[in-house]
């Protein structure tokens, strides 16, 4: 079996050095790097299957990085997660709205790490085209095409936004989505859709969901996410 090959970006060498033990222990091979630019020629020559890549980086930063690299053909499906500081959550919504798939802030555990790259490259950067018509997490059920929804087997009522937020969190479970991404999810819907509404709609369907709201979770500064 190879071994998934991941690319660091990251300037602090102790950080650097602590995630690339880890992750070769977890039986990754890790390509290190501590600048932008590195990142990107490295991307592009070594072709990693995923990229850990820090936002605050000396030069070109992790943003630069990242809009690149989905700007190219040769490195737009790679996946990557962005690390980040305390603090630094407008980044995080401009890095996940660049194209990066997910984040961590620091500090992390090890473990919490390797979990969610597991998760990461389970879902690739084609799970978004996933046509299940039926979508089952915790006690909901989402029917696609008849378009309803049960909570422990009985019917719910939501509006066709609700529906729209629902279904796009339980397809992809774990996954923060910013207000941005859910107002594109919900385009089509012939009124404007602001960050306000979102927040709106989401009060709505936490309530309709009773106890199964609390799966959804307000990830502070950035947007929200349906547990697994
Ligand atoms: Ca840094």
């Amino acid at each position: 079996m190879t071994k998934e090959h991941i690319l660091v970006v990251e300037d602090e060498e102790d950080i650097r050095e602590l995630i690339a033990y880890n992750l070769e222990r977890e039986g990754y091979r890790v390509t290190q790097v501590e600048s932008g630019e590195e990142a990107i020629s490295q991307a592009l020559e070594a072709e990693p299957q995923l990229i850990l890549l820090d936002l605050m980086l000396p030069g070109l930063s992790g943003l630069d990085v990242c809009r690149e690299l989905r700007a190219r053909p040769e490195t737009a499906d790679i996946p990557i997660v962005i690390l980040s500081a305390r603090g630094e959550e407008s980044d995080v919504v401009t890095g996940l709205e660049l194209g990066a798939d997910d984040y961590m802030t620091k500090p992390f555990s090890p473990r919490e790490l390797v979990a969610r790259l597991r998760a990461v490259s389970r879902r690739g950067r084609h799970g978004v085209s996933d046509d299940r018509e039926i979508v089952s997490i915790h006690d909901v059920r989402i029917d696609k095409a008849r378009h309803e929804v049960s909570l422990g087997g009985k019917p719910l009522k939501l509006t066709l936004s609700e529906f729209l937020i629902l279904e796009l969190l339980a397809r992809h479970p774990d996954r923060v989505f910013t207000r941005n991404r859910i107002i594109e999810a919900l385009r089509g819907d012939d009124y404007p859709v602001t960050d306000r509404s979102v927040d709106v709609h989401m009060v709505g369907l936490r309530k309709k969901l009773g106890p199964a709201g609390r799966h959804i979770e307000t990830v502070r500064g950035v947007g929200y996410r349906m547990k697994r």
